[in-house]
């Protein structure tokens, strides 16, 4: 084999520092690197004895740039004969994968020091440029990216918002704030790493929605945010209905459909800041959550202004609880064997910056977040302080009943602590009745079962609240032992209204006989016209509640009335 001259040297040693010129300044993306490294070689390749460069890119586990990604590119091939063994430059990264540069010499050229050294060197070279592009390259990705599942983060959807603000076609579209529903089971059932593997299944189907002219962007956990053609609109929310997933579980395999809550937003023409929709989204997202109780919700201004209500609620309960500001209000129940007052059932009410606030401005919010229990315990600590004093004051007392709301089921020391509080008084515990309402939960079930056996073993008088509007209202009759059941309004209200039997007058008849082998008083909410009355007076209701007799009324009006006459 020819050595070569000092001069030929010198030139090949001119056209390696061009090229290194050129990596060098490159700044572009990986491609773009490939591509000038191809170049040079077709120029360096014949002047080395370099037979052909190849470069091996294999991506595992959760690569930011390509997931599962196992090829092998050829930069440069001369066509001449070459070594079968190549002088390999390796770049891994455990769990990521690795990127290797194989340069094969032309078959028994490999033997010439200077021109070992100068392939050695360019290797290298391109290792450190390529990997340096490549590192920019993944930062790039990071900082638009989410890491996990690969999907654009806030920061690419605030930017994708700002875009179609300034070309004036904001106006067509709506965002969404979506939550998957109960991915928190997902990672129940499955280990960790594999509950990861189905949020980057979901995210890309998820993505997959979307056209090329919309977005979908993780904004983490498993929220995320989309920004979709308002023409796109049922397609999109019927895309998120079900989206299936495989998870990797204890006991095997299985495909889950999950669903998810969806906050929309129809985004306005003249906004000027991308991050506008956030607000308006996550408060439509909140709203179909917790309070609302459905798959989605687009943001009115109502609903914004009820949300924020119930957050001044929230901010305002803790102090005004301490303050006294939450009283007990009392709505006599009548005996319609007797005519009169035969017991009452308490009613919280908020005297807050001079006025009288009702339940439905509070008693949703405190639901919210479980508040509500704390409420709870109250007005019952207030029960039982007007129970024990109409006793000390010599008076036969009355049932007093108080409303336990169903996040008392939460707690499984609730029946001790209810006990607790109420044996520090001194009254027979008939005197206290609990109004639990009807559950469809199975988990609620078990816990309301153990809950009601305990009261009642305990001596309280307990009552169905609402019965009829819930889902299982039969069920609550097979299962429980219950004292009352109180018929809900809407099955009174619109009796008298026609002369004809109604259904409703049919249905109170069978409930009532059907209390009444089952040792059950009934009890009808919501009384308001002598025709109603009179309706149940016939059919046999045993006690009726409502406007016609009285409002709920403070505790000082309560026994003026009733207790001290
Ligand atoms: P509820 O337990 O079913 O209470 C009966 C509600 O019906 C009361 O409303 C009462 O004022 C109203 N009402 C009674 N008679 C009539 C009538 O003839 N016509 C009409 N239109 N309404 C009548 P209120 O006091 O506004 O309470 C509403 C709900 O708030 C209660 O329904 C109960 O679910 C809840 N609530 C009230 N206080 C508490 C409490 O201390 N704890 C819990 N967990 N819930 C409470
Ligand atoms: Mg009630
Ligand atoms: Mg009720």
């Amino acid at each position: 084999m020819k050595v070569l001259s000092n001069e030929e040297k010198n030139v090949i040693l001119v056209e390696i520092q061009k090229t290194l010129e050129i990596w060098g300044q490159y700044e572009g993306p990986q491609q773009g690197f490939d591509i000038l490294v191809r170049k040079s070689f077709n120029i360096l390749g014949p002047m080395l004895n370099v037979g052909k460069v190849d470069i091996h890119l294999k991506t595992v586990g959760n690569a930011i740039v390509h997931e599962g990604l196992d090829m092998i590119s050829t930069l440069y091939e001369s066509g001449s004969e070459y070594e079968e063994t190549p002088m390999c430059y390796d770049f891994s990264v455990p769990d990521r994968g690795s990127f290797s540069l194989h340069i094969h010499m032309l078959k028994g050229a490999a033997s010439d020091d200077f021109i070992s050294e100068q392939i050695d060197f360019l290797g290298k070279m391109i290792y450190s440029y390529g990997g340096r592009v490549r590192t920019m390259l993944m930062l790039g990705k990071a900082i638009t990216c989410d890491i996990m599942t690969g999907l654009p983060n806030k920061d690419s959807v605030m930017r994708f918002v700002g875009r179609n603000i300034q070309l004036g076609r904001i106006g067509l579209y709506n965002a969404y704030f979506i939550n998957v529903r109960n991915f928190k089971y997902i990672n129940k059932i499955s280990d960790h790493m594999s509950g990861d593997d189905t949020m980057v299944q979901y995210a890309q189907k998820l993505a997959a929605i979307a056209d090329d002219d919309e977005i979908v962007g993780r904004l983490g956990g498993d929220n995320f945010v989309a920004i979709i053609k308002r023409s796109e609109t049922v397609a999109f929310l019927e895309g998120i209905k079900g989206i299936e997933v495989d998870v990797r579980t204890k006991s095997g395999n299985r495909t889950i459909s999950l669903s998810a809550i969806a906050g929309g937003y129809e985004i306005p023409d003249d906004i000027h800041n991308p991050g506008e929709i956030m607000n308006p989204i996550s408060i439509a997202n909140q709203m179909a959550k917790q309070v609302l109780h459905r798959d989605v919700v687009f943001y009115n201004d109502s609903l914004a202004r009820t949300i924020i209500d119930g957050q001044r609620v929230l901010v305002n309960f803790a102090p005004s609880l301490e303050n006294g500001e939450f009283v007990a209000y009392f709505q006599p129940k009548i005996s319609l064997e007797t005519g009169k007052v035969c017991g009452a059932e308490a009613l919280a009410r908020w005297k807050h910056e001079g006025e009288l606030i009702p339940p439905a401005q509070f008693i949703p919010p405190l639901e919210g977040d479980g508040s509500i229990c704390k409420l709870d315990f109250e007005i019952l600590r207030q029960t039982c302080e007007i129970i024990e004093s109409w006793v000390k004051n010599g008076r036969e007392p009355m049932t007093v009943s108080v409303n336990l709301s169903r996040w008392h089921l939460e707690d499984p020391f609730t029946a001790d602590k209810i006990i607790d509080m109420v044996r520090k008084y001194k009254f027979d515990p008939k005197y206290l009745e609990f109004e639990i309402t009807e559950t469809i939960d199975y988990k609620e079930y078990a816990a309301l079962t153990k809950l009601i056996t305990r009261l009642r073993d305990y001596g309280f008088t307990t009552s169905v609240d609402d019965f009829g509007t819930g889902y299982s209202s039969l069920t609550m009759l097979k299962d429980f032992e219950l004292d009352v059941l109180k018929l809900d309004r809407a099955f009174i209200a619109k009796i008298g209204e026609s002369d004809e039997v109604s259904r409703d007058e049919i249905l109170i008849t069978t409930v009532i006989s059907l209390a009444r082998k089952l040792n059950m008083k009934v009890l009808a909410e919501g009384v308001e016209t002598a025709a109603q009355l009179d309706f149940l007076k016939s059919v046999g209701c045993d006690m009726v509640q409502g406007f016609y007799f009285s409002t709920p009324i403070s505790r000082d009006d309560f026994e003026k009335k009733y207790i001290y006459v």
